[in-house]
């Protein structure tokens, strides 16, 4: 009997990928960095049995309609905003991410994009590779403080709740705000819950780890950013759209709120004119919140044995339509 055939939208490392080989013919992009094109993925989701993909693809109803053997798409991801979810489901097709493996990962990024961006530290780092260090002064470089301080959390899922254990280190004070209350985070981590008002306006840092959704598109606006306090940090390592950035970047330079420190944008590669890039009071990042090679390998490691559950006639370990097993 023939092989099922797999299609990998980038080049991920070869040893992730050999349980595959034993049991589908596989095909790999032969990038690392440049993503597949469009066309050229239409054709290999024309007769694969498995796309395995990356955030950088657009995985819609127009594709998935031309799709005909596809039986399941493994994203390289725990967000799954890229791909129609329901337009999988209706045709049965399996959808799997990458959960759990990246959250502590992910949380280590987070909080440390929060320090960077308090205490200014790829600012004093540039300042003294530039040679502009001449003498020591009191406010040289001055930061805002962490310890003691505010820190509301949207999204108190896996990666909010392995934030908010890294600041209860700190001794913030931990506010959350989800669509439904976690009762563990409150008597395990002390977190109290509030509504995103109260949040946005009592939090001296505010950090959004929710999902991408229709609900949380643009949900930090020029009305979100006038209700913080003009000391607030935002933090954002979800998705870039949950973000106006144009908002985001009047509220910067007109001192609405202090700074920020994101790690995803609306456009990803950001370009490098964007105007939030010519701040000084934002550290950017290049969506690296689950970018350690033990959680890259084992995220990879993942999605492939996912692959191979479904085409095995197997649950896979992580599955976000879970309802096309039984149907
Ligand atoms: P998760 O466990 O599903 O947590 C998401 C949380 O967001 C849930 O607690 C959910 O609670 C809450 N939420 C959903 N919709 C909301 C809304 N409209 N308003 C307020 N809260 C809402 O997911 P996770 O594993 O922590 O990952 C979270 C996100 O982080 C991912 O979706 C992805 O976008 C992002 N991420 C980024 C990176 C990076 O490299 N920067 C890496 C990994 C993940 P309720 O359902 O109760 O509302």
């Amino acid at each position: 009997m023939e092989k099922p055939y797999v299609f990998i939208t980038r080049k991920v490392p070869e040893e992730t990928v050999k349980p595959l080989e034993d049991i589908a013919t596989v095909h790999m992009w032969s990038s690392e960095e440049e993503p597949v094109p469009p066309d050229v993925l239409l054709e290999e989701a024309k007769h694969a049995d498995a796309l395995y993909t990356m955030l950088s693809e657009r995985i819609d109803d127009s594709l998935l309609e031309q799709a005909d053997n596809l039986k399941v798409i493994a994203n390289l991801a725990v967000g799954y905003d890229n791909i129609d979810i329901s337009a999988a489901t209706k045709r049965g097709i399996a959808v799997c991410n990458t959960p759990d493996i990246l959250s502590d990962t992910t949380a280590d990024l987070t909080f440390s994009l929060l320090m960077a961006t308090a205490r200014r530290i790829v600012e004093a780092a540039q300042y003294i590779k530039n040679d502009q260090w001449k003498n020591w002064s009191p406010l040289l470089m001055a930061g805002t403080d962490i310890h003691h301080k505010t820190i509301g959390i949207v999204g108190m899922g896996r990666i909010g709740s392995a934030v908010a254990k890294r600041a209860t280190g700190f001794d913030m004070e931990i506010l959350y705000h989800n669509r439904s209350r976690k009762r563990e985070v409150e008597d395990q981590l002390g977190a109290t819950y509030a509504s995103f008002d109260q949040l946005i306006q009592k939090s001296d840092y505010v950090v959004c780890l929710a999902p991408l959704t229709d609900e949380t598109r643009d949900m930090f606006n020029q009305e979100t950013f006038s209700k913080m306090k003009s000391s607030a940090i935002f933090i954002n390592a979800s998705r870039g759209q949950v973000v106006d950035e144009t908002a985001l970047y009047e509220a910067l330079s007109n001192q609405v709120i202090a700074a920020a420190g994101l790690d995803v944008f609306r456009e990803e590669p950001i370009a490098s004119d964007h105007p939030l890039l010519g701040l000084d009071n934002v550290v950017a990042l290049p969506h690296i919140g689950s970018a350690s090679l033990e959680t890259r390998y084992g995220m990879a490691n993942l999605a492939s044995r996912n692959i191979a559950a479904v085409l095995s006639g197997r649950t896979p370990e992580a599955i976000v339509n879970d309802s096309v097993l039984t149907s």
